[in-house]
Order: C-alpha cells, then sequence, then structure tokens
C-alpha cells in the first residue's frame, strides 16, 4: 500500500515539474544557492586546508592589445564564506 501512494506522489511530481515548467525552474535555482567564498568559488574547491584550487579567467593583453584569456590559479588561501550546511549535501530520495 505505501507503495502504491509512493508511486502516486512520484507521478503527480513527474506531471507538475512538466506542466508546470516556472515551478521546476525555481526549485533548481534553489539547489543551485551553495556557499562560495569571498573568491567567489564555491566551498568545494577549496581543500581542508582552505585553499583554492580553482582557476581564474584572467585578460591577456600583449603590446596594449587584447589577446584572450588565461587560466591562472585562484590565489585564495583561506575559505571565507559561509560554512556549508550538511543539508545542501543530503541525498532528495534515499529509498
Ligand atoms: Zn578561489
Ligand atoms: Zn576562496
Amino acid at each position: 500500500m505505501e507503495l502504491i501512494i509512493g508511486a502516486v506522489i512520484l507521478l503527480v511530481g513527474i506531471l507538475i515539474g512538466r506542466f508546470l515548467p516556472g515551478l521546476g525552474r525555481q526549485r533548481r535555482s534553489v539547489a543551485q544557492v551553495q556557499p562560495v567564498c569571498g573568491c567567489g568559488h564555491a566551498s568545494s574547491f577549496h581543500d581542508e586546508k582552505g585553499r583554492c584550487h580553482a582557476d581564474n579567467q584572467v585578460a591577456r593583453w600583449d603590446g596594449g592589445s587584447w589577446v584572450g584569456t588565461e587560466s591562472v590559479p585562484c590565489s585564495c588561501q583561506k575559505y571565507t564564506g559561509p560554512e556549508p550546511l550538511p543539508a545542501f549535501y543530503a541525498p532528495e530520495i534515499t529509498e
């Protein structure tokens, strides 16, 4: 019986997601909210010592003319953003 109720809830969820795309978009934007450091990178880019391992895209200039961008390692040494909440990483459905 519980299985049937679960299946109905799942079906309703799929239907709502299909017919109300705005609702789905809203939920996705909520999921994108994550702790971000002062350097602009998420906490997942920082190791246990707080160092950032992400790359920054910086403009490259050669003789006064812009020649493109290059990736340089982020100089951030310490994560300064909010502590990530365990709830952010908890799987939504475990059964
Ligand atoms: Zn960084
Ligand atoms: Zn950082």
